[in-house]
């Protein structure tokens, strides 16, 4: 199985400062602690994962290597395929592992190296909107920061518009050597963070980063029938790339705002209307609201309380065909609280009346209870 990805897990963008990693940490931290989900698997999983991930990433050096070699260069598993390899053997190579992983795949003419070019990120946007519109769609306008390409600059970098230079720290490698007991150790260079170049005379707006952040109106379409949590994705519309790298993509998360007379299980309503003793009793027909418009309540004779009648197509459309849900009506019988002199005589009379009919032929009250429950 291959592990999370550390800044997914960690919820936060490849640039994310010391500040946003530690804050985010904290948030996941205090969500996942185990005195707080005592019993919980999957949560004291989540808590170690982001443990990890906050070891990794809080330190600069393991954050460098964990960049350009992701889990295999901070020891944290996954590949697995060193544990029998050449190093196996109780040597604790820590963090040097990853450099040595590095050169591995240098050997034969150090071409490889880090590319100033960089896929922008994903971002994601929550969005909440009315129940109605979770049913049958919206139109809406957000207003988000991204990353766009420096308009000084037209996203090289340089003031001049020459373009990066070769690093002279590491030669364009983009690593650095030195010795370490026996091993001969390249490092992530400092310098040029490992690109191989650097930018002699950078931007003075984007100081040479190639990005800035703006803000700017996206138009987003809800289909209808989204649910709690459906993402939208918009391919190509995330922070743009580093160098004039691909663009990465926005994900419009969905929450739904509730409603005050109906909850929805899938493509079902469902809601509860108080009927009379009386309507119960004889039976009834009267329009209540359904959710496009009015619907015709039908309550045969005799209706139980807590009985759900189905209304069938009256639900959430289908968000991928031309089907509908059902609405699901709940009635309850209201006994009434307080009776007047008249009304409570002519309950009584009813009363008699049932005694009359049901007393001598009445089942047991256990065999009763029994049909309540049938
Ligand atoms: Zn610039
Ligand atoms: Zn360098």
């Amino acid at each position: 199985m291959s592990k999370a990805d550390y800044y997914e897990v960690l919820g936060v963008a490849r640039e994310a400062s010391d500040q946003e990693l530690k804050s985010a940490y904290r948030k996941q931290a205090l969500k996942y602690h185990p005195d707080r989900n005592p019993g919980d698997h999957t949560a004291e999983e989540k808590f170690k994962e982001a443990s990890e991930a906050y070891q990794v990433l809080s330190d600069p050096e393991k954050r460098a290597a964990y960049d350009r070699y992701g889990h295999a260069a901070v020891g944290g598993g996954g590949t697995g395929g060193f544990a029998g390899g050449p190093f196996a053997g109780g040597v604790d190579l820590g963090d040097i592992f990853g450099d040595l992983f590095g050169e591995m795949f240098n050997m034969g003419g150090g071409s490889p190296r880090g590319s100033r070019q960089q896929r922008g990120d994903d971002l994601r946007f929550d969005l909440t909107i009315d129940f109605e519109d979770a049913i049958f769609g919206t139109e809406t306008e957000v207003k988000l920061r991204r990353l766009e390409p420096c308009a000084t600059c037209k996203g090289k970098g340089s003031a001049s518009g020459r373009g990066p230079s070769m690093c002279t720290q590491c030669q364009g490698r983009g690593q650095v050597r030195y010795q370490q007991g026996f091993f001969s150790v390249a490092r992530t260079c400092g310098a040029c963070g490992g690109t191989g170049s650097v930018i002699g005379d950078p931007c003075t707006t984007c100081r040479g980063e190639t990005r800035t952040a703006s803000e700017l109106k996206l138009h987003v379409k809800v289909p209808p029938g989204v649910e709690e949590g459906t993402r939208i994705r918009y391919a190509g519309e995330g922070d743009a790339g580093r160098a004039g790298g691909p663009r990465g993509d926005l994900y419009v998360v969905l929450s739904i705002r509730p409603h005050d007379f109906f909850e929805r299980h899938a493509y079902d309503l469902y809601c509860v209307v108080p009927i009379s003793f009386p309507q119960a009793t004889l039976g009834d027909e009267f329009e209540i609201p359904g959710i496009d418009g009015p619907v015709n309540l039908k309550i045969p004779e005799g209706t139980q309380s807590g009985r759900e009648i189905r209304i069938r197509g009256r639900g959430v459309p289908h968000l991928n065909d031309k089907g509908h849900g059902d609405m699901i009506v709940k009635v309850i019988v209201q006994i009434p609280r307080k009776l007047s002199r008249a009304q409570r005589e002519l309950v009584s009379k009813l009363a008699e009346t049932m005694n009359v009919e049901n007393k001598p032929a009445s089942p047991s009250l256990l065999e009763k209870m029994k049909d309540l429950f049938s």
